[in-house]
C-alpha cells in the first residue's frame, strides 16, 4: 500500500454512497517549468490537514456535518497529457455521476484541463473562476500547448468569450494582458465576482500562487504581490451559495521529504473549500449528456 492508500484528508471517509463533496489527488507535474514537485502535493495536504480542526469559524461550519470522502490519488504516469486527461475524466464523470462535487488536489495547473472538459459535457453552461498569480493564457510555452502556463487560454478556447474570470492575477506577457482585458476576463474586486458568476454552474480553480509567497512560498512559481491567507478566505467566503459543482486547489510544490507549513496553508485552503462546496444548492441531479432541461 502507497501512503495516499492509507492517509485521508482530515474528516474524511472512504465511503461510497452519496457524498457531498469527494477529494482526489492528482500527482502530475510534467510541465513543471521552474520547481517540479507538485506531484508531492496531495500526500503533503493530507499529512498536514491533521494539524487542523475539523471547524471553521469563518465558515461556522464543520466537515464532521460533511460527507466528504477522500478517494485516494490517480494512478498518472509521469510523462503523457493523454492519460492525465482520460485519468482525470473518468474519475470527474464518475464523482458527478454519483451526485457528488469533485475537488482535485494538484499537482501542476494543467490537470484542471481535463476536469473542466468534463464538466462541460454535464454543464454546458459552465463558467470558470480562476484564483492565479499568472494568466496562463500562453498560446504555447515551451513547444508544448498542453501546459500549466497555457492551461487557462485552452479552457478559455472551451468555453468561448465572457465565461472565464481571472482574479488575484498580476503577471503574464503582453499579449496575455491585452487578451484578457480585452475580453474583461480580469476581476480586480472581488465584491465583483459573485454577480459576474451569475447563478450559473460555477469551477472554481485555486493556484495556491494566488496567495503572496510569504504565505505560500512552496509552490511552482512564486510571484509577489499576491493575497494574504485573510484576503483569499474572504474571497471564498463571498461565493457561498454559489453552484460550485467542481474544484481544484494546484500547484502546492513541497519538498519530497515533506514541507513546511506551507501544507498547513494548502491545507486550510482545501479545508474551506469543502465546506463552500457542500453548502451550495443541493439536487444538482446528474444529466445524460444533451439532455440538458
Ligand atoms: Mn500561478
Ligand atoms: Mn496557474
Amino acid at each position: 500500500m502507497t501512503q495516499a492508500d492509507t492517509l485521508r484528508f482530515l474528516g474524511a471517509g472512504s465511503r461510497d454512497g452519496h457524498p457531498d463533496v469527494v477529494l482526489f489527488g492528482v500527482p502530475f507535474d510534467a510541465t513543471a517549468s521552474f520547481r517540479p514537485g507538485a506531484r508531492f502535493g496531495p500526500a503533503a495536504i493530507r499529512i498536514w490537514s491533521d494539524v487542523l480542526e475539523t471547524y471553521s469559524p469563518a465558515f461556522d461550519a464543520d466537515l464532521e456535518d460533511v460527507h466528504l470522502v477522500d478517494s485516494g490519488d490517480l494512478q498518472i504516469p509521469v510523462t503523457g497529457f493523454e492519460q492525465l486527461s482520460g485519468e482525470v475524466r473518468r474519475k470527474v464523470k464518475e464523482v458527478l455521476r454519483s451526485g457528488g462535487r469533485p475537488l482535485m488536489m494538484g499537482g501542476e495547473h494543467l490537470v484542471t484541463l481535463p476536469a473542466v472538459e468534463e464538466c462541460l459535457e454535464m454543464y454546458a453552461d459552465l463558467k470558470v473562476l480562476q484564483l492565479d498569480a499568472h494568466l496562463d493564457r500562453r498560446e504555447e510555452y515551451q513547444g508544448v500547448i498542453f501546459s500549466h502556463a497555457t492551461v487557462m487560454k485552452r479552457i478559455r478556447d472551451r468555453l468561448g468569450k465572457g465565461r472565464l474570470l481571472q482574479f488575484g492575477v498580476r503577471s503574464g506577457t503582453r499579449e496575455e494582458w491585452e487578451e484578457a482585458r480585452e475580453e474583461g476576463a480580469v476581476v480586480h474586486d472581488p465584491g465583483r465576482l459573485r454577480a459576474s458568476l451569475g447563478e450559473g454552474p460555477v469551477y472554481l480553480s485555486v493556484d495556491l500562487d494566488v496567495l503572496d509567497p510569504s504565505v505560500m512560498p512552496e509552490t511552482g512559481t512564486p510571484e509577489p504581490g499576491g493575497l494574504t491567507f485573510e484576503q483569499l478566505q474572504e474571497v471564498l467566503l463571498s461565493l457561498r451559495g454559489m453552484n460550485i459543482i467542481g474544484a481544484d486547489v494546484v500547484e502546492y510544490c513541497p519538498p519530497p521529504a515533506g514541507g513546511g507549513p506551507s501544507g498547513a496553508v494548502a491545507a486550510k485552503v482545501v479545508r474551506e473549500m469543502v465546506l463552500l462546496m457542500a453548502e451550495g444548492p443541493k439536487g444538482t441531479k446528474y444529466r445524460e449528456p444533451g439532455t440538458r432541461g
